[in-house]
């Protein structure tokens, strides 16, 4: 029901910027190689996402738009052994319910645009067969105010926007991804695998520059990534990106092993760039999490904080030598 479904989306989608993490999630899951997201009014007034991916067949796209129709996973500790990210199945029913969207799907065979607005389906028809999918999405929370009134301010809710679409660029080098905002490009990847040149379009190239590669093993975790020269600081930790098999996670105590790899060589307040990706067996993971949060806890994790501390300390001595 519309009811259930808008129920569904407070968790799924709080803000603009769960719109954006949602339908880039699908656009990646569908093999897309080029994603441009194109926002209006940080969200509020549009979000547009362009992708190249496999498109939804034309038999398939009611179903898309029910909510658990796809659920791909039957526990949460399938969450870091599949390959896709989605596996509610919510996401496009509760922005439906939430708002206006339009989308228009091709699989190269079937071309189909569909139409919700608060969940209600008001239009489908064939659409030219543009390998892919654009969907756009206006009027966020029309029907459900309270959710509208607890917005930020449209600059916060940009920055969380900008967030989530770096996050995701750092997490998947090899797909070109695209962002703008109002007509201005935020972010740019070429989409061809190169994690330090994803971090020179997201921080800068004279910061990209001042981050060296890591790398460090024990037998369960693998360290690599970037990490700034105690030169380069931030005065937030917002710059400290930790991926887990190459997807974005958040966890307190890695961050914070991070800065502690630094020792006394960080200005107190000050915070490094780092791009730490950690590959390790799915099952350390821990499954008592909620899916739709992105913090994670780990199995070993003392262990894994070490290593990751180690592995920065040693390198930085490097770079003094
Ligand atoms: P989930 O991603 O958890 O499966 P969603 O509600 O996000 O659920 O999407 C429902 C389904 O719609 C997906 O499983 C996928 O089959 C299809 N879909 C959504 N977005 C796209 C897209 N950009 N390209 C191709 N298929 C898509
Ligand atoms: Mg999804």
């Amino acid at each position: 029901s519309v009811l259930a479904d808008q129920i569904a989306a407070g968790e799924v989608v709080e803000r603009p910027a769960s719109v954006v993490k949602e339908l880039v999630e699908n656009s990646i899951d569908a093999h897309a190689t080029q994603i441009d997201v194109l926002v209006l009014e940080a969200g509020v007034q549009s979000i547009r996402i362009i992708d190249d991916g496999d498109g939804i067949a034309d038999e398939d796209v009611l179903t898309a738009f029910k909510r658990h129709a796809t659920s791909k996973i039957t526990s949460r500790a399938d969450l870091f052994r599949v390959h896709s990210l989605g596996f509610r199945g919510e996401a496009l029913p509760s922005i439906a319910s939430v708002a206006d969207v339009v989308l228009t799907t091709s699989t190269g065979t079937t071309g189909t645009s569909i139409h919700y607005r608060g969940g209600k389906l008001l239009k489908q028809a064939p659409a030219p067969l543009r390998q892919g999918t654009d969907i756009t999405v206006t009027d966020l929370f029309f029907n459900t105010p309270a959710r509208l009134k607890y917005l930020k301010s449209a600059q916060t809710e940009l920055a969380n926007i900008l967030d989530v679409v770096n996050r995701l660029a750092l997490s998947y080098p090899e797909v070109a991804i695209r962002l703008v905002h109002n007509s201005k490009e935020l972010l740019k990847t070429a989409g061809r695998g190169d994690l330090q040149q994803v971090i020179a379009g997201i921080y800068g190239v004279q910061n990209a520059r001042k981050m060296v590669e890591i790398n460090g093993k024990n037998e369960d975790f693998q360290v690599s990534g970037y990490v700034a020269l105690p030169e380069l600081t931030r005065a937030s930790r917002n710059y400290i990106t930790v991926l887990i098999n190459g997807r974005a996670i958040k966890n307190q105590q890695l961050t914070k092993a991070i800065i502690k790899g630094y020792g006394s060589k960080l200005m107190v307040g000050r915070y490094p760039i780092a791009v730490v990706d950690l590959k390790m067996d799915p099952l350390l993971v821990d499954v008592n999490v909620h899916p739709t949060k992105q913090e994670v806890r780990l199995s070993k994790e003392p262990e894994l904080a070490k290593l990751i501390s180690s592995t920065i300390t040693d390198r930085l001595a490097d770079v003094n030598l």
